[in-house]
């Protein structure tokens, strides 16, 4: 005999609607790891044993570079003597540059001054201060109106005029200082002279002059 047994299906299907309820949202949280993916990994065959690109001239130190400059190549030394122009009046291509900014004079007291310079330089490990040099006629106007009686010469007579007078300064214009003293000594040696007058009438310890026998 077989008893049927009869199972009861009927299942609280009501539970089960609630139960979808609170399953969402599980899968939003992030995460921080970049995951890099390993992207990286076929780089490193590119470092092959290529070690040949050494800078080979480095360049050698010399000390050129703290050399003091030279006479520039198209001043004239030997021809500048001849040139008679008036006191003042000298035009630019016949004057030379000094290496001081925008300081010049007649070629053949530049030509000196550059060994003078060199040679000062050696001494005190750099250039002469140069406040002033060659000054043209309308400065030297200029000058006698606005400095003192006695303290500028009478324009078109001014050793500047010619070209061959430089005010200096970095210690020189103290006639106690190093600087003055080895011009003192130096100086004459390259044709430079501090002219009798400058000790005294008027003091002007600063104010050299390029010797062309003017005092003699
Ligand atoms: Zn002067």
């Amino acid at each position: 005999m077989i008893s049927r047994h009869v199972k009861n299906v009927s299942a609280p299907l009501a539970g089960m609607v609630l139960a979808g309820v609170f399953a969402c949202s599980v899968a939003l949280a992030s995460t921080d790891d970049p995951d890099p993916g390993g992207s990286g990994a076929a780089t490193l065959s590119a470092n092959h044993s290529g070690q040949s690109e050494e800078p080979a001239a480095a360049e050698e130190q010399d000390d050129a570079e703290d050399a003091p400059p030279v006479l520039p190549s198209d001043c004239k030394p030997e021809e500048a003597a001849e040139l008679e122009y008036a006191n003042g009046r000298i035009p630019d291509e016949d004057l030379c540059p000094l290496p001081q900014e925008d300081e010049s004079l007649r070629a053949d007291a530049a030509a000196a001054f550059y060994k003078l310079n060199a040679a000062y330089h050696e001494e005190f490990g750099e250039e002469m201060c140069v406040r002033s040099s060659y000054r043209g006629y309308e400065k030297q106007e200029e000058l006698y109106e606005s400095m003192p009686a006695g303290m500028a010469a009478r324009p078109g007579n001014s050793k500047h005029g010619l070209g061959i007078a430089a005010d200096l300064c970095g210690g020189v214009e103290d006639d106690e200082s190093a600087e003055f003293a080895w011009l003192e000594d130096n100086a004459e040696e390259y044709g430079w002279i501090h002219p009798d007058w400058a000790y005294s009438n008027p003091y002007e310890p600063w104010h050299w002059e390029f010797d062309v026998g003017q005092d003699g």
